[in-house]
């Protein structure tokens, strides 16, 4: 079924302590680019939420407990199993998300860079030892795992946002409760899958599918339990899940939402900047939280760079994700379509130009389904328009222009989030400034894909807290525990 070469891939049932459990009514997952039931999946909620907590937490004793040699051995043996069943993952991906294959097969392998990173980035949980202020002591700091991790994750990436968190969480020590978005639980389930086959024990990485999502949100959110509880998805839903925390004080970090600004200077290299913009902004049809959102371009260089890059975005290819030559596939729901164009027909209306749209586009099919929208580029946009303030989470790419380099920092900052953003130029001097001046977690100069597990993850203002990947990524699952020895004079 789906032409996959392991069909034991798709799996039908949350993993709970290592087994897969049934529960009496089931979850359709459908096909974005056709509508088509993929899989039905047993709707898990409340109770099967509750036993993944106490499985994590009965397992948490034995996995903390093995060195991080051996934890590192079975993290390996599960990178492995991914990259191996990389063609398979893919196409689940594809099927429930709607990215392109070739898209899909590169999230399989940036998700699976993060377990072969923590594989090894956990032997590296170094302490401290530190001069004491006095004779008779000594200071010795460690880190130790912080115990049951719960997570919820979003539809955008099905693979990648749950392994940044779970490669970190498992090389820590800690063990692992996800709960996957409703609309994407086959990619998280034949994670699963492959966790057991590389050997990880029991209760040490569970997987609960349900559409309850603030009954289960509650239980990994308020359980005493769960040490620490990371999330994935809108900024919105994130504020109501940190106040949850709040009753058990847990650690908490948080991946939010963005409105990437991509600057453009007069003295970029505008070939260079068109591949960029086109590669950060149309990426899995514009859905994701580090997605340009803005494009400021400077006077000088408005006329080029919007030629060219009409020009090129005129070039992608829209269909259904498993069909050859398919550059740019469906949103993710019809719901999600006429969000965005609501955000068009506002730009239009308030004075923005469509300089390209529906009848532009090269359409791979042309009986494409109500989650398609073609890519499309409007100009003339000003940041008081409603688009520039909103994370636009489609395949629309507003042009602001600009006049001085101080009013582009301005325009870029002037939003409550702090995720990517990304500015072209050749001037080391204004890189430098514009670097530094630019409040955002993450910064692309003169390069438009990101991220990578070497890089720390993560955003400022309401994007968030905490970061995955690189070796920061460790910090959100460990506590620092301080030891001082006292009585050492003689
Ligand atoms: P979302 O609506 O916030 O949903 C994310 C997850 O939260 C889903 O699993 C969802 O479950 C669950 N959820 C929704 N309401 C909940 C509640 N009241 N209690 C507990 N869980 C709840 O976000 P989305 O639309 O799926 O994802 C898009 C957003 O994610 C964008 O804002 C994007 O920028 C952000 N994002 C951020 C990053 C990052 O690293 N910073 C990465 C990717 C995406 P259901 O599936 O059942 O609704």
């Amino acid at each position: 079924m789906h032409n996959l070469n392991d069909p034991q891939l798709l799996k039908s049932f949350s993993y709970i302590n290592g087994s897969w459990h049934s529960s009496a009514s089931d979850i359709a997952v459908n096909n974005p680019a056709t509508g088509k039931l993929v899989a039905k999946v047993s709707n898990a909620g409340i109770a099967e939420t509750e036993l993944a907590v106490q499985a994590a937490k009965a397992a948490f004793k034995a996995w903390s407990a093995k060195s991080a040699n051996e934890r590192s051995a079975l993290l390996r043996t599960w990178f492995n199993l991914m990259m191996a069943n990389q063609e398979d993952l893919g196409r689940i991906l594809t099927l429930e998300q709607g990215k392109p294959l070739a898209e899909a097969k590169g999230e399989i392998a940036y998700g699976a860079a993060f377990i072969e990173w923590f594989a090894e980035e956990g032997k590296r949980v170094y302490g401290d030892t530190i001069p004491a202020p006095s004779g008779d002591k000594r200071i010795v700091v460690i880190k130790q795992p912080i115990g049951v991790v719960a997570a919820i994750t979003p539809w955008n990436f099905p693979n990648a946002m749950i392994a940044r968190k779970a490669a970190a969480a498992l090389a820590s020590g800690c063990t692992f409760v996800v709960r996957p978005a409703t609309q994407t639980p086959l990619s998280a389930l034949a994670m699963a899958e492959l966790a057991e086959r590389a050997g990880i024990p029991a209760g040490v990485f569970n997987v609960v599918v349900g559409d309850d999502a603030r009954g289960m949100g509650k239980v990994l959110t308020e359980h005493e339990d769960v040490a620490k509880f990371t999330f994935t998805g809108s900024t919105g839903v994130g504020k109501s899940l940190i106040s949850q925390c709040a009753s058990t004080v847990k650690k908490v970090s948080m991946e939010l939402g963005g409105n990437a600004p991509f600057i453009v200077f007069d003295d970029a290299d505008i070939d260079a900047a068109v591949a960029g913009a086109l590669v950060s902004k149309y990426r899995n049809a514009g859905q994701t939280c580090v997605c340009t959102n803005r494009i400021l371009v400077q006077e000088g260089a408005l006329v080029q760079f919007t030629e060219k890059f009409v020009a090129a975005v005129k070039d992608l290819v829209l269909g259904n994700g498993l069909d050859e030559g398919v550059t740019i596939g469906p949103m993710i729901s019809a719901q999600a379509v006429g969000d965005v164009k609501r955000l068009i027909d506002d730009s239009i209306n308030q004075g923005a130009q469509l300089a390209l749209g529906e009848d532009d586009s090269k359409l791979g099919d042309s009986k494409l389904g109500d989650s398609f929208l073609a890519p499309t580029i409007l100009t003339g946009v000003t940041n008081d328009m409603s688009i520039a303030h909103n994370e636009i989470f489609g395949p629309v790419s507003p042009i602001i222009s600009f006049k001085t380099e101080a009013e582009a920092i301005a325009i870029a900052n002037d939003t409550e989030f702090g995720l990517a953003s990304y500015f072209y130029s050749r001037d080391i001097g204004r890189i430098w400034r514009v670097a530094e001046g630019l409040d955002f977690g993450m910064v692309g100069i003169n390069e438009g894909l990101i991220s990578n597990a070497a890089a720390p993850f993560g955003g400022m203002k309401q994007s968030g807290n905490g970061r995955e990947g690189s070796k920061y990524g460790l910090d959100d699952y460990l506590e620092i525990k301080y030891l001082c020895m006292g009585g050492l004079d003689q």
